[in-house]
């Protein structure tokens, strides 16, 4: 099976990729994760990424579809969740064709909605392990000691682009390009959507619903 989630930053795609994943036999596919390990290893293409994510922009295509690519050649015949790709119809298309390319198809595409003011709360609030990749937040799931991860000890950091005015930015380009996805994806007549109100389990239960009733089809 395929399948890609897709929403505003701060939606909470990140974590329920995790969930599903644990939950049903997907690999996933986290490309903003990717992005940065890219740039952590300050490769030629890492170098070059920061001076888009770190403004809140998208990578460019032909980087992003060279990493799909490169991804989907490892992982042949598995089930693969899509986290944050595509974010736009460029994307969309060549994502298409790639995977066709394969012998597949995409079988689910989520849209994960919430309002812009959760959102922006979501994200100035937001902080992670860079060690172990662990997620918080000090307004709905803080840590038990300030500052420090309650799994591994080490010291908690803020994402770069979880800043106000990034945020925002990232926020624009959320409608402007990725909101496009939804008419696409209906008429491939894949399309879902979940309101991503509520705790993780509330949500994952609701995508649940939508990933079994795909299972039981098949
Ligand atoms: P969020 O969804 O909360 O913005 P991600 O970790 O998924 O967080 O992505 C962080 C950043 O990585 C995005 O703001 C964008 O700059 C870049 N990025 C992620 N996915 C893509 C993509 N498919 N195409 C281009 N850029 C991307």
């Amino acid at each position: 099976m395929m399948m890609v989630i897709f929403g505003p930053p701060g939606a909470g795609k990140g974590t329920q990729a995790d969930l599903l994943s644990q939950k049903y036999n997907f690999v996933k596919f986290s490309m903003g994760d990717i992005l940065r390990e890219e740039m952590a290893l300050s490769s030629p293409i890492g170098t070059q990424l920061k001076k888009y994510l770190n403004r809140g922009m998208l990578a460019p295509d032909d980087v992003v579809l060279h990493l799909v690519e490169n991804f989907l050649l490892k992982h042949q015949g598995t089930n693969i969740l899509f986290d944050g790709f595509p974010r736009n119809i460029n994307q969309a298309r060549n994502l298409q064709k790639i995977v066709s390319r394969f012998g597949n198809s995409l079988d689910i595409a989520l849209e994960m909605h919430l309002s812009g003011k959760k959102l922006i709360k979501r994200l100035v609030n937001r902080t992670y392990c860079p060690h172990c990749g662990r997620l918080y937040n000090y307004a709905t799931n803080p840590p038990k000691v300030e500052g420090i991860c309650d799994a591994c000890g080490y010291a908690l950091e803020k994402r770069r682009d979880d800043d106000e005015a990034i945020i925002k930015k990232r926020l624009d380009v959320y409608e402007e390009e990725t909101r496009k996805l939804t008419n696409f994806y209906k008429s491939q007549n894949i399309y879902y959507r979940v309101d991503a109100n509520g705790s993780q389990i509330e949500v994952l239960k609701k995508i649940s619903q939508i990933v079994d009733a795909h299972i039981d089809k098949k």
